[in-house]
C-alpha cells in the first residue's frame, strides 16, 4: 500500500461532494393522496367544526361576530376556547400559538403550553376565552418604527375571528395556531393585518354608500378578494450550504450566467421534473389540510423556477394563507433536500420571481363589483367601480410603487422581465375604448357595433375575454379583477391589498359625494354617473396605457407626456410614504394614523438598508475569503507552468495570467472601497438609503463583474462556489 492520500483532479472537492450527495439522494415517492373530502380543512377549526362542537346560541353568536366584526364576548369566548382546545388536544397538540404578522414580511408566533398545574401537583390542559382572544408577547424586538420605546414594550395580540384557528403540524409536534392582530398597548397597529382589516372596512363603508345610491336596497357587506400567484426557485440544499449568499441573503451575489439559460423557452410550462412534482404534491396536501385552495402549478420561465396559485379567497384570509404557503414551501423544500428561494432575483441574467396579486371587491348581494355583468344596471355599476380604480391608481400610483419597494424587488422591476417602476394601468382595448368614449362624452356607439349607453345597454361580451392580455403592465384588468403584477415574490400581500382597498375607498367616497351633489341638484342617476365618469377620465385617464410597458419610448413618454412618476429604486419610492397627500389619504380613511404611517416608513427604510448592508458584507467576505484565495492558488500554478514552459524553451503565453491578475486587482481595490463605504454611512434613513443605491450597490456590482469574469478564466477545479449551471440544472 502506498502511504498518504492520493488526490484526483476534480471540480473543487466541496462542489464534487455536493453533486455526489445529490446523485445519491434516494428517489422520493409520490406521497399517497387521500381523497380531497378527507383532507380538506381537516386541520382547521372552521365553522363546520364549531357548529358541531358548540351549543347553538354560542355558534350563532360567533357567526354574528364574524359577519359584523368586533370582539367576542368573554362568556362566548370561554366556550369557544374550550371546544377549540378539546379538538386540538384530541389531535395531539400540547401548545398553542398566537400567530401575527409583523412589519418584516414574515410570520411570528409565540408558543405557550396548554399545561396548568393544580394545587395537588397534577397537571391539566387549560385554555380560557381570555387567552384565546388576547395574548401578550413581549414584542420589544419587533420593528415598530419608534412607536414604542422599550420600557413600554408591551404589544398585544388579539384573535382575528374572521381567520380560523388551525393546527400546524411539523416533525417536531403539533401546535394550535390562532391568527391575530398585533397592536401596541396604546392601540397602534404594529402589524400588517390590522391595517388590512381597517382598509377593508373603509372600502366597505364607501362601497355600501355607492351601491345604495345606485338604487340597491339590499346590500351585504362588501369584501375585497385576493388570489396571489407565487413564483419561486428550487435549488438543492447541498449547493446552498456552499453559498453564503444564498444562505444568508437568499440571492446569488456572484455567478456567471450558465451557457444555457432560459433562451430556449423550454422550461416554461414544460413537464415538471419528478422530484419537484413530489415536492409540489407534498405542499398541496398540507395546504388542503389547512383549507388553502391550491389550484394551479407549473414550471415558470427560468430553469429551476416554478409557480403555485390558489383559488381566490377573502383578502384577509388569503393573506394569512399566503403567509402559510410561503412557510410551507420553505419548510417542505428542506425536507426534500432543497431550498425554496422566494427572493425576487436569486440569479442574475434570468427571470426573477414575482407575486401577481389578483384583487377584486364584491359581496353576497351584488356579486363581483368588478365584473362587467350582463344587465344595464350591472354595466353602470361596473363602469363606476372600475372608474374609481382608475382614479385611485392615477392619484396614488406612487403609493402603489411604494408598497412594493424592497431591496429584492429593486432588482426585478423595470428589468424587462417584470413591469416597470412606473405605475400605469391596462384595461384591454375594448374597455379602453369604452372609457375613451366616456371621456369624450361620446357614448353613442362603438366600432364593435354595440350601442353603448351608460345604464341603458350592456357591455359587449368580449370584454370578458381573458385572452386580451398585456403582460408588461404593472396593473392590469383581467376580465373580472385587477392583477397587480409589481408585487415581489418574498413580500406579504397585505401592503399591496391595503393600498388598493384604501385608494378605492377614497375614490368611492369622491364618487358618492359627486353623485349626491349632482342628483341633489336634479340630475338623473344616469346623467350624474356619466358626468362623474367623464370628469374622472379627463383628470385621470392618463394612467391608462395599453402599449409595451417595457419599451424605452414608454419610459420617456410616461414621464414627459403623461406626467406619471418613475421611481426606480426603494430609496425613491419609500419617500412617498412621507408625502402629505399620502398621510391625508390614510388618515381620512381611518386606515393608518400619521404615527403609524411614519413608523412604516422608518421600518421599511431600515429593512432596506439592512438588506443591502448584509449583502455588502457577504460580498466582501466571499470575495476575500473564497474567490481571492482560489484565484491566487491558480495564479501560482499558472506561474509555475509558465516557468516550466520557458525552461523547455517554449515561448510562454502570459496573456491569460495577465487577465486574471488584472481582474483580481480590480476585485481587491473595489473591496477596499466597499469596506470603507460600509464603515461610514451617512446619518438619517433617507441619506442612508441613497448611500446604498449610489455607493454600496455600484461597488458590489463592480466586484461582481470582476468575480464573474474570473469564474470564466480560473480553473474549474479550483472554483469554490457552485456555479449557475450546477444550481439551476442539477436536480
Ligand atoms: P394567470 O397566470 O393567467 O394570471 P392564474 O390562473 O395563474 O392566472 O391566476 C389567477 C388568479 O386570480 C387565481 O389565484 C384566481 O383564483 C384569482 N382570481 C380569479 N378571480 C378573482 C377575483 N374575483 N378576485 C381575486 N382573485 C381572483
Ligand atoms: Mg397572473
Amino acid at each position: 500500500m502506498l502511504g498518504g492520500s492520493f488526490l484526483l483532479p476534480m471540480p473543487s472537492s466541496q462542489r464534487l461532494a455536493a453533486i455526489q450527495c445529490i446523485q445519491e439522494r434516494p428517489a422520493l415517492e409520490f406521497p399517497p393522496i387521500a381523497p380531497l373530502s378527507e383532507l380538506w380543512a381537516s386541520d382547521v377549526f372552521d365553522l363546520a367544526k364549531m357548529k358541531s362542537s358548540l351549543p347553538k346560541d354560542i355558534f350563532k353568536s360567533v357567526q354574528k361576530t364574524i359577519k359584523e366584526g368586533g370582539k367576542l364576548d368573554v362568556s362566548v369566548a370561554n366556550v369557544v376556547a374550550q371546544a377549540m382546545k378539546d379538538w386540538a388536544v384530541g389531535r395531539g397538540a400540547l401548545y398553542y400559538a398566537h400567530v401575527f404578522y409583523p412589519l418584516t414580511n414574515s410570520t411570528a408566533e409565540k408558543h405557550d403550553g396548554f399545561i396548568s398545574t393544580q394545587s395537588d401537583g397534577s397537571a391539566i390542559c387549560e385554555f380560557t376565552g381570555k387567552v384565546l382572544v388576547q395574548g401578550e408577547p413581549d414584542g420589544s424586538s419587533f420593528p415598530n418604527g419608534g412607536i414604542r420605546s422599550t420600557f413600554e414594550a408591551r404589544g398585544y395580540t388579539a384573535w382575528d375571528i374572521t381567520s380560523p384557528a388551525f393546527l400546524m403540524e411539523t416533525p417536531n409536534g403539533i401546535t394550535l395556531c390562532v391568527p391575530t392582530v398585533f397592536v401596541s398597548w396604546t392601540g397602534e397597529a404594529l402589524d400588517k393585518k390590522t391595517p388590512l382589516l381597517r382598509s377593508n372596512a373603509a372600502m366597505n363603508k364607501q362601497a355600501q354608500r355607492l351601491l345604495k345610491l345606485l338604487g340597491n336596497t339590499e346590500v351585504a357587506p362588501v369584501n375585497s378578494s385576493c388570489g396571489a400567484e407565487q413564483e419561486y426557485f428550487l435549488v438543492d440544499s447541498a449547493f446552498v450550504t456552499l453559498r453564503p449568499d444564498l444562505l444568508l441573503a437568499g440571492r446569488t451575489l456572484f455567478g456567471h450566467p450558465s451557457a444555457k439559460g432560459q433562451q430556449f423557452d423550454d422550461h416554461y410550462f414544460g413537464a415538471i421534473p419528478q422530484r419537484v412534482q413530489v415536492f409540489m404534491q407534498d405542499v398541496e396536501r398540507q395546504m388542503y389540510k389547512l383549507g388553502i385552495p391550491a389550484k394551479t402549478r407549473h414550471n415558470e420561465v427560468a430553469p429551476g423556477q416554478f409557480e403555485i396559485a390558489p383559488f381566490f379567497e377573502a383578502a384577509n384570509v388569503a393573506t394569512d394563507h399566503q403567509q402559510l404557503t410561503m412557510t410551507l414551501l420553505k419548510n417542505t423544500a428542506r425536507r426534500h433536500g432543497m431550498n425554496c428561494l422566494l427572493h425576487e432575483k436569486p440569479f442574475a441574467g434570468i427571470n426573477g420571481s414575482g407575486k401577481h396579486v389578483n384583487w377584486s371587491v364584491g359581496n353576497g348581494t351584488q356579486g363581483n363589483l368588478l365584473d362587467p355583468g350582463s344587465s344595464p344596471e350591472e354595466n353602470m355599476q361596473f363602469l363606476l367601480f372600475c372608474g374609481a380604480v382608475i382614479r385611485g391608481v392615477h392619484l396614488y400610483g406612487p403609493l402603489l410603487r411604494a408598497v412594493v419597494a424592497t431591496a429584492g424587488n429593486d432588482h426585478r422591476l423595470g428589468a424587462n422581465e417584470a413591469p416597470p417602476a412606473i405605475i400605469s394601468m391596462y384595461l384591454g382595448s375594448q374597455l379602453e375604448e369604452v372609457y375613451t368614449m366616456i371621456k369624450n362624452g361620446n357614448l353613442g356607439s362603438t366600432d364593435h357595433g354595440g350601442l353603448m349607453q351608460l345604464g341603458v345597454d350592456t357591455l359587449p361580451e368580449f370584454l370578458k375575454d381573458p385572452g386580451d392580455r398585456n403582460r408588461t403592465s404593472p396593473f392590469a384588468f383581467t376580465g373580472n379583477r385587477f392583477e397587480f403584477r409589481a408585487v415581489g415574490s418574498n413580500q406579504s400581500v397585505a401592503g399591496p391589498l391595503v393600498a388598493m382597498n384604501t385608494i378605492l375607498a377614497d375614490s368611492l367616497k369622491y364618487m358618492s359625494d359627486e353623485l349626491e351633489a349632482k342628483m341633489g341638484a336634479g340630475a338623473s342617476l344616469e346623467t350624474a354617473a356619466a358626468e362623474v365618469l367623464q370628469t374622472i377620465m379627463q383628470q385621470h385617464g392618463n394612467v391608462v396605457f395599453g402599449g409595451d410597458g417595457y419599451s424605452s419610448e414608454w419610459h420617456e413618454m410616461a414621464v414627459s407626456e403623461r406626467g406619471l412618476e418613475n421611481l426606480p429604486t426603494t430609496a425613491d419610492a419609500l419617500l412617498v410614504l412621507e408625502r402629505d397627500d399620502i398621510k391625508a389619504l390614510f388618515e381620512r380613511t381611518g386606515v393608518l394614523t400619521q404615527v403609524e404611517l411614519h413608523s412604516r416608513f422608518e421600518v421599511y427604510a431600515e429593512q432596506y438598508v439592512l438588506a443591502v448592508e448584509v449583502e455588502a458584507k457577504l460580498v466582501l467576505q466571499m470575495a476575500r475569503t473564497q474567490v481571492y484565495p482560489a484565484v491566487m492558488t491558480y495564479l501560482g500554478q499558472l506561474a509555475n507552468s509558465l516557468h516550466y514552459q520557458e525552461t523547455l524553451g517554449l515561448p510562454p503565453d502570459r496573456a491569460m495570467a495577465g487577465r486574471i491578475a488584472t481582474l483580481n486587482q480590480e476585485l481587491l481595490a473595489n473591496c477596499v472601497a466597499l469596506e470603507s463605504a460600509l464603515a461610514s454611512p451617512p446619518h438619517g434613513e433617507t441619506a442612508h438609503m441613497r448611500h446604498c443605491v449610489d455607493t454600496l450597490l455600484p461597488l458590489m456590482y463592480k466586484i461582481r463583474e470582476a468575480v464573474d469574469g474570473l469564474e470564466t478564466l480560473v480553473d474549474d477545479n479550483a472554483w469554490p462556489l457552485p456555479t449557475y449551471q450546477e444550481m439551476l440544472f442539477i436536480k
